[in-house]
């Protein structure tokens, strides 16, 4: 959906992008229970059946990475 601009489900188009609110918590998940991590979450939504793609987007992905040691 992020690259192809068309749902993968019922290939409709467009697709809305939702990025991720550091103030909304649905916008950001804590890595680890015990440490104040958090990952941003950014969202692409069909705008045809309202299927919903989740992605990490960088820097937080390579933070993440470094994070679980990869
Ligand atoms: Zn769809």
């Amino acid at each position: 959906m992020k690259d192809t601009g068309k749902c993968p489900k019922c290939k409709g188009a467009p697709i809305i992008y939702l990025e991720g609110i550091q103030k909304m918590p649905s916008g950001y998940i804590k890595v680890k229970t015990n440490e104040e991590e958090y990952v941003q979450v950014d969202r692409y939504v069909c705008s045809v059946c309202g299927f919903m793609e989740e992605w990490i987007p960088e820097p937080d992905l390579a933070r993440l990475r470094a994070m679980c040691n990869i």
